[in-house]
């Protein structure tokens, strides 16, 4: 009975390939789920109003940063925000630390600083001691 023996193949065949499907298909789901445990990136930021962000969103539009000289990007929702920094005291703002009281008066005290430069001043500030200055010029 060669014809029994033919469907006998083709069944067994059909199985194993369902069978690798739905181990395949298994495995797949597997690997999905820590990607839904990553969280988003926390773009929420609830320490300044409306009024305030448009504010600083104005101030460093079309801004240079002060420390690197590039332009700064447009502030997107997200994206690393540029801070203030304070060219007497070489105190660094971060965005979130800008206080929303007295704003103009802040604004007018520091100069814009790229979110990349930020960061550096940032370092420096909070840990003055891990940050070697080399003197630019001999004297
Ligand atoms: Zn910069």
């Amino acid at each position: 009975m060669p014809a029994l023996l033919l469907v006998f193949v083709l069944l067994a065949t059909a199985a194993v390939v369902t069978a690798g499907i739905v181990l395949t298909l298994r495995a797949f789901k597997e690997e999905k789920v820590p990607a839904e445990t990553t969280r988003p990136r926390a773009a929420v930021n609830h320490a300044h109003d409306m009024a305030t962000t448009a504010t600083l969103k104005h101030f460093f539009d079309g801004r240079t940063c002060y420390v690197c000289h590039r332009a700064i990007p447009v502030v997107h929702l997200g994206d690393p925000r540029p801070g203030l920094f304070n060219p007497r005291t070489h105190a660094a703002l971060e965005w979130n630390e800008i206080p929303s009281e007295d704003l103009a008066a802040t604004l007018e005290a520091h100069v814009p600083v790229c979110a990349s430069c930020l960061v550096a001043e940032s370092f420096r500030q909070k840990f003055p001691d891990l940050v070697v200055d080399r003197p630019a010029h001999s004297h």
